[in-house]
Parts: structure tokens; C-alpha cells; sequence
């Protein structure tokens, strides 16, 4: 099996830029986000992805890489404002990234309380945590049926994690923010052990190189010392976790080998940080090699000893920024706020002072503006504040630069590569350098660099494998077998087997569901017969636990269960509910029925049909059947006949009825028809006349000639229509045969011997029925439909020996699907069917319209001797083939 599929790719947020990631995941019907993050250059709304372009209710879950407010901090607005709650989707997170998203989140909502937009109350907030569910990294998590997932170390700061999703087959990595350097406490990211489809990875730093740690470290403490030297404060700009937590290790392991600073007080301005740095304590065993094995020899990293609180009084900023020289990290680090605004603009007029940015800073914040090193800038009352302060940028932060990434990418080996995170110029440069070295390599991976809100389709052509297991693996296959059973599909892995085989393999067990259907009526049983076997032919009469029964096409029992109540019963399925629907309304209609006021009240008669012998007392008595019942009796043809007399008449007015023996000249001769007209003259034909017009139906080969064009015409529509209307529902489901041109080929190239084409008929209905468990019924689905599409056109008369079918109505699908593979099948051009019809019955009876609209006519068979045998094909829209056999 093959099937094309599409995963779409929608970014919320982070495309072509740096901030609110939120990366929306599409495959078969199923949704995951990757992230939920704030843009921290905007507040309030505004700094929310564009969360209305989806159905939150649609989404099986949100996963969270990490704990910074890009990418987490919409999470609750999200889960307690959007109709995300009204679904079934989950949110996930490491445990570590749990734990500070708490204390983060309950900053933010501090921080943002005091502005008028406010995103959430503290109770949304705590609803929210509530509902996430701690996962382990590498631990595989089964979200739903489909869908699945694992978390690898990313690196970045503590708990990040990278996701590798499996969605229906389809893998994907999303890195999330990744780093590729063991720093002083974190590991760094790891490789997935597989090679996923897809790969989502942030672009922060493009092609950008960052130094090596040790040199960044020196020219970092160097800095630090020497602004220190100049009688200057010392700002450091960090968000509260994450990087200041390796600013901390770094800077205090400095003050330990430099005595002479131990009076230089480093001060960590973070309630929160001191809050989170029990979360650090308790995740030292998810931290590097260096972190725990100094924390194995009871020397705990983050106690520092160097490293000071502020103090919590009000105004504390001014006391420190009058006070003599020291070093602050202060949090946010983008400085739009709080307390590291306030000491920039404190500290900014003096030039002994330094800045030092240690991050990434996005786009829009003052972090990012005054790195350009402006004459003055704008404080947060509006006024100018003059810089003098010297700012450097040394970063720290835990994202991969150019080489990093670039090797990532390629170990990764996805064919996909998505480039978020990265703002629009430095993407496009990463995918051209990254482009450049695959074209190079001769490799081709697709580098995709999407907008916010420009959904990316991917399409995978997925190859769908089933495994044959249990009895049908019990033999080798060969080249070219075909195996047919059960298809069993569960969570996108598909099992073919024998229907016996599925309760031992699946646990799954077949069922059958036997409806009853109760009806009143104040009809007799005899009538309800005659009127089932006028539509549905044949019914099997008898007595079932001594209940008299009617068997409807096979399938239907309708029992006579007390005087006036009738009891249809039968086992459910698609085609079952259908007859059953339709004899329903049969019988319930039978009592308001013309045919049953007549077929009791008065005699019939009529003055045309020939030698209507058997009709002459109508009245039904016990024993009476409706011509349906039999098609190949005489009575059968001779009411047929009847009854195409009295269509005829319906339409035509009176008409005639020729037969050959009264008549020693044909008719038609006399009246100076071409000589199409003798080869039908001898049979016993219908003769409507309309002033001059004359149209002749020969009856045996049921073919229309005459004198004028139009009533010719006219006379060969309502012919048809007449032949459609005459013939019994289980006579046309089972004599017509679905003959396709193609398979017709297809088999006869294969193989002529009735075993291999008795096995593809087999396969039909276990590959196509609904559940396969009643084939039977499948197999009377696909012949109905077979017949209704119309087969190609045979030419049935060719070869009497070639047609080895019992009769027509009591063939089934297999035989009447052989049957033209073991005759030579003509694929007969179209012809008008004025030709068509012209041809006598020993040539061919069958007609031809235009192509595939041709009758099929498969199951006909001749009979010669019998007299008056006749066969109808019903065909909804086409020429209906009947054959009449002298
Ligand atoms: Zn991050
Ligand atoms: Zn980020």
C-alpha cells in the first residue's frame, strides 16, 4: 500500500524572528505544539503568538522544551483562555522546566499585574501548572493513538529539552533552544539515536561564530576586574535563570582565586532566582559530570560563597548605586523593566560604570538598542538619560553558533530541515550557507525558512507495510501471489490475516447483529408473496421452528409470527439493511397497493397479450407465484410479454400483436420496410401504429424497426424502459455481472483456470467489505455495485459452450465475474445502436450504446430448445440486454 500524506507546519510565533515560539504540527488528522511563548519585546496581547489561527481544541498536546518566557509563558493563557480546555489535548514538560515554570510564571504574573494588561489571574496560572504533566528525558511517552514522543537533552539551560514526535509513522525533531557546549553545569544537547523526516531547529545565531568558552571567560572576568579597578559598578543584565546561574559559577569561582575582590560584594538581585535555586539543588543529577561530582564530595556548587542577596528593603537599587563599586545581576534581561532598568538608568551618566550583556537580546528591547552605544536614550518616565556607561557584549548564552548548528543539522540527516528562531536576515543567511555545502555534497535536503502564519505543507509518500501473520504466513508467498484477509489498522500499523485468525492475534472477535423488524398488517401471507417475488424474484418458502417463512434474496427472513404480524429478521449489514429497508416498504405498502386491489377483487384480462391462458382468473390463491418467481417458466415469459403490452399501451395507445404463423406474409414487407425488417418479420412482434407512422418490436430478439425515425425511436426508449421496469430486483443483482474491460484483460492474461480467478473473486470482498466479517454479504455489496456501474460490453451469444453457468438468477458474483474471462471477450467498439440492434440473434443479441454503457450480460445463457426462454438484464440508464431464444 502506498499513500501520500501531509504534515503541515504552521508557526504561531518565532518564524523569522526570536521570541513567542509556538509551532503548530498537522499529520492525519492529528495536532501538536511545539511551545507556547511571550514575545518579551511586547506586553499584553500583543505578545502572544497568533493563537486565533487555531482550534485549541483540536490539539492532542502542547509540548514544552524549556522553562525561558519565549517559550513557555503563553502556555496558561492558552490553557485556561483559548477553548483548549473544551478538548482532549495535554501539556508536557520535563520536570525540572515544572518546577521553575512555576516560579517564572508567578514572576511574570507579577511582573505584568502591574501594567493594565494583564494576561491571566494568579488562579489561571495555578490551574494551569496543575494540569502539565513532568516527563523524564528519554522517557517515550504515548500521547494517543498515533502519536508518541520522547525528550533528549537540548542543553540551553536546566530541563531544556529537545522533542522527537512520532506522528502516524512520521518522525520529527524539535529542538527547541539547543546548545552543543558543556558548560559549567548543564550537558549538552544530544544526538536522537534515529533519523527523523523532519527537523525544527532554532537559528538564533545563523552563521555567526561564537569564541571558545575559556577565551570568553577570561575577556568576561577580565572585564568584570577591571571596571571594578576603575571604581565602577558592575551591571550584568540576566534573566533570573538559566544563564546567571552559570554567571554565578563562573564569577564565583573567580572571586575565590582573587583575594583582593573579597570585599567587592557580587549581588544576585533575584527573589525568584533564590527561590529556584532549591530546583537547581534538587536537579544536580539531571547536570554534567563537573556539577555532580563536586556535589558528591558534599561541596554544593550553588552555595556560593561570594555571592550576595540584595536586600529587600524598597529602593535598594539607589542605596547599591550610591554605594562603592560592586557587581549586580539583575533580572529581566532584556532591561525593558525592573530592577535592571532601574540600575541602568541609575548607573548610566557615569562612565566609571560598566554594562555588560551576556545574552542573546531580541530585537525591539533596550538590551538590543543600546548595544549600538547611543549618545542617550529614553528612561521609563520619559525623560533623557545621557549614556557614558561602557557596554560590551560577551555572550553566554546557551545557544549553538554557526559551526555547532551546521554540524547538528547535518548528523541529524533529516530530509526536512526547518530553520525558527532566528531573526529573518540571519535565517536566510544559515540556509544559504547550509544550502550551499548540500548542493556541493550533491544531497538533497529541503531547507525551509516559514512566516508566522505561512503554513508549510510537506508531503511524505508514505509506503504502508501490513504483515501477514497466523494461517496466512503459514506458507512462503511467491512472486506475484495475492493474499487475501483480514486488514486489521490500529495506531497506523496495519495486520493482514485470516478471518480465523482474529480473535488468537487481536484479541478482536467478530459479532453478528440479527435485526428484527415487527409489522402489523391485515394483508394474507399469499400476497405478500406474490408482491416480494414481483420485486425480489424467487423467495425460498418454508417452515422455520414451525413459523412460516419467506426467505428474501437470501439474506432476509420475513416470518408470519402471529395472524396479523409479520416478523422480518435478518443479520445487519450495509447491503442486509438495505433489502431489508426495501421489503419493509413493500410490505407495509402492499395493503394501498392497485396491484393487490386487483390481483383480489377482479378478474384480469386483457385483450392483447398472446395466449394469456394462465391469467385468465387472477384471484390469488394459495399456491399462486408471481412471475418473478421463476423466470424461466412460460407463464414467466407470457406475463412478461403482457406486461410489456400493457407498458406499450400505457404509452402508445392500443397496439397490436403480430404473430408470424397468422400471417403468411410479413407485414412489415407490405409496407415496403428495408430488409432489416425481414430478418424480425418472422417472430411474433408488436405492432404501434400512430396515423402513418408504423414501429415494429420483434419479441424474440426485442429489436424496434419502422417506417419513421422519431417513433422508431421513441418506441426503442420506452422498450427499454419497459425491459428495466419487468424484470425482478434478485434476477438483475445476479445476472448482471461486473465485467470491467481491464480486469476482463487482466484476467484472461493471467490465467484461464477457474481456480486463480475464483481466488481473486475471494479477495474482493475481504479487502473491500466494511468489516470483512460477513462475507457473504460483501460479496452480494460488491456484485450490486459491480452491476450498477455498468460492465463493459461482451458479446454473450458467441459460444453456447463457453457458457457453463446454471441459470441466470442462481449464479453468484464468482461465477458471473469467470465467465467472461472463459469466453473470448470481444471488446466490442461502439456502435449506434440502431446497428446494434439491427443484428439478428444468432449473429449476436446483445447491443451496444456508446463504450462503457454497453449491458452486461455475463450470466446469459442460451438455451436451445427451450421456447420462449427469456432473459432480462436490468440497466438502469443503458440498453438492457434481453435475449429471447426461439
Ligand atoms: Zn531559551
Ligand atoms: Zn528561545
Amino acid at each position: 500500500m502506498s499513500d501520500q500524506a501531509t504534515l503541515s507546519v504552521t508557526m504561531l510565533g518565532a518564524g523569522q524572528e526570536v521570541g513567542r515560539s509556538c509551532c503548530v504540527l498537522q499529520y492525519r488528522g492529528r495536532t501538536i505544539v511545539c511551545d507556547a511563548g511571550v514575545h518579551p519585546a511586547y506586553s499584553g496581547m500583543a505578545s502572544l503568538p497568533f493563537i486565533d489561527n487555531l482550534d485549541w481544541s483540536t490539539v492532542d498536546c502542547i509540548l514544552i522544551t524549556h522553562f525561558h518566557l519565549d517559550h513557555a509563558a503563553a502556555l496558561t493563557y492558552i490553557t485556561e483562555k483559548t477553548n483548549f480546555k473544551d478538548g482532549k489535548g495535554k501539556v508536557y514538560m520535563t520536570h525540572p522546566t515544572k518546577a521553575v515554570h512555576k516560579f517564572m510564571m508567578q514572576d511574570f504574573a507579577r511582573m505584568s499585574s502591574s501594567t493594565s494588561d494583564a494576561l491571566f489571574s494568579p488562579m489561571d496560572m495555578e490551574m494551569s501548572i496543575v494540569s502539565i504533566i513532568p516527563v523524564s528525558v528519554h522517557q517515550l511517552i504515548n500521547v494517543c493513538p498515533g502519536v508518541s514522543f520522547t525528550p533528549y537533552h537540548a542543553g540551553h539551560v536546566l530541563g531544556a529539552c529537545m522533542y522527537l514526535i512520532d506522528i502516524a509513522g512520521l518522525k520529527i525533531l524539535y529542538t527547541g533552544d539547543y546548545s552543543r557546549e558543556e558548560d559549567r553545569h548543564l550537558v549538552k544537547a544530544e544526538l536522537p539515536p534515529l533519523r527523523p523526516d523532519v527537523l525544527i531547529v532554532e537559528s538564533t545565531y545563523g552563521v555567526h561564530s561564537l569564541e571558545g568558552r575559556d577565551e570568553k571567560e577570561g575577556r568576561f572576568t577580565n572585564l568584570v576586574h577591571s571596571i571594578i579597578r576603575r571604581g565602577g559598578h558592575v551591571l550584568l543584565p540576566a534573566f533570573a535563570l538559566g544563564r546567571a546561574q552559570e554567571l554565578l559559577l563562573i564569577l564565583d569561582e573567580y572571586w575565590k582565586k582573587h583575594p583582593e575582590l573579597h570585599n567587592v560584594p557580587i549581588y544576585y538581585a533575584s527573589n525568584l532566582a533564590k527561590k529556584c535555586m532549591a530546583v537547581y539543588q534538587t536537579f544536580i543529577h539531571t547536570m554534567n559530570s563537573n556539577i555532580r561530582t563536586r556535589f558528591a564530595k558534599r561541596d554544593n556548587p550553588f552555595v556560593f560563597k561570594h555571592i550576595s542577596n540584595v536586600p529587600s528593603t524598597r529602593g535598594w537599587e539607589k542605596k547599591i548605586a550610591e554605594g562603592p563599586p560592586c557587581v549586580v545581576l539583575a533580572s529581566p534581561g532584556f532591561m525593558q523593566v525592573g530592577p535592571s532598568r532601574e540600575l541602568l538608568e541609575l548607573w548610566a551618566p557615569d562612565a566609571r560604570n560598566g554594562l555588560i550583556i551576556t545574552g542573546y537580546s531580541i530585537e525591539g528591547t533596550l538590551a538590543r538598542d543600546i548595544m549600538t552605544e547611543p549618545e542617550e536614550f529614553t528612561g521609563l518616565k520619559g525623560n533623557t538619560i545621557p549614556r557614558k556607561i561602557s557596554v560590551d557584549y560577551i555572550s553566554f548564552s546557551a545557544h549553538v553558533d554557526y559551526a555547532q548548528n551546521s554540524e547538528f543539522i547535518q548528523a541529524v540527516k533529516a530530509q526536512h530541515v526547518i530553520l525558527v528562531h532566528g531573526e529573518q536576515n540571519t535565517m536566510g543567511r544559515l540556509r544559504a550557507a547550509m544550502t550551499s555545502k548540500y548542493k556541493e555534497r550533491d544531497e538533497d535536503v529541503k531547507i525551509h525558512t516559514p512566516r508566522n502564519l505561512e503554513t508549510l505543507n510537506l508531503s511524505f509518500r508514505g509506503e504502508r507495510v501490513a504483515k501477514a501473520i497466523g494461517t496466512l504466513a503459514d506458507k512462503a508467498p511467491q512472486p506475484n501471489d495475492v493474499l487475501s484477509g483480514l486488514l486489521v489498522a490500529k495506531d497506523y500499523s496495519y495486520t493482514l490475516l485470516d478471518p480465523r485468525d482474529l480473535r488468537d492475534f487481536t484479541g478482536l472477535s467478530t459479532c453478528i447483529v440479527t435485526q428484527r423488524q415487527r409489522i402489523v398488517i391485515g394483508v394474507g401471507w399469499d400476497l405478500i408473496r406474490w408482491h416480494l417475488e414481483g420485486m425480489y424474484g424467487k423467495v425460498e418458502e418454508g417452515l422455520h421452528d414451525g413459523v412460516l417463512t419467506m426467505r428474501v434474496m437470501g439474506v432476509l427472513d420475513v416470518k408470519q409470527t402471529a395472524e396479523h404480524e409479520l416478523t422480518l429478521e435478518w443479520e445487519s449489514s450495509a447491503s442486509n439493511d438495505m433489502i431489508a429497508d426495501s421489503t419493509l416498504a413493500l410490505i407495509t405498502g402492499v395493503d394501498k397497493s392497485p396491484a393487490s386491489v386487483k390481483l383480489t377483487t377482479t378478474p384480469h384480462s386483457h385483450t392483447h397479450p398472446p395466449e394469456a391462458s394462465t391469467n385468465g382468473d387472477s384471484h390469488i390463491h394459495p399456491h399462486q407465484h408471481h412471475p418473478h418467481a421463476d423466470p424461466d417458466s412460460e407463464a414467466s415469459s407470457v406475463m412478461r410479454i403482457q406486461r410489456l403490452a400493457m407498458f406499450l399501451e400505457a404509452h402508445f395507445g392500443e397496439i397490436e400483436l403480430h404473430m408470424p404463423d397468422d400471417d403468411e406474409v410479413p407485414e412489415a414487407a407490405e409496407k415496403g420496410q428495408d430488409e432489416e425488417d425481414a430478418v424480425t418479420s418472422n417472430e411474433p412482434s408488436f405492432i404501434v401504429t400512430l396515423d402513418e407512422a408504423i414501429a415494429r418490436i420483434a419479441l424474440l430478439s426485442l429489436t424496434v424497426t419502422g417506417n419513421h425515425e422519431p417513433l422508431r425511436k421513441r418506441v426503442e426508449a420506452v422498450l427499454d424502459m419497459a425491459l428495466t421496469t419487468v424484470s425482478s430486483l434478485s434476477e438483475s443483482f445476479t445476472s448482471g455481472a461486473p465485467v470491467d474491460a481491464a480486469i476482463e484483460e487482466a484476467l484472461v492474461e493471467k490465467s484461464k483456470s477457474l481456480s486463480l480467478e475464483a481466488q481473486d473473486g475471494d479477495a474482493a470482498p475481504t479487502t473491500n467489505g466494511d468489516s470483512g466479517t460477513h462475507e457473504g454479504h460483501s460479496e452480494e455489496q460488491a456484485e450490486g455495485s459491480g452491476s450498477s456501474k455498468n460492465a463493459a460490453p461482451t458479446d454473450s451469444g458467441v459460444d453456447d459452450g463457453a457458457n457453463e453457468n446454471g441459470d441466470a438468477s442462481a449464479g453468484v458474483a464468482m461465477d458471473t465475474t469467470e465467465e467472461p474471462s472463459a469466453q473470448a471477450p470481444t471488446s466490442s467498439t461502439p456502435a449506434p445502436s440502431s446497428e446494434a440492434k439491427a443484428e439478428t440473434e444468432e449473429a449476436s443479441s446483445s447491443t451496444s450504446d456508446e463504450g462503457p454503457a454497453g449491458g452486461a450480460t455475463a450470466a446469459e445463457e442460451e438455451r436451445p430448445g427451450s421456447d420462449n426462454d427469456e432473459d432480462e438484464d436490468e440497466d438502469d440508464e443503458d440498453d438492457g440486454i434481453l435475449e429471447v431464444h426461439a
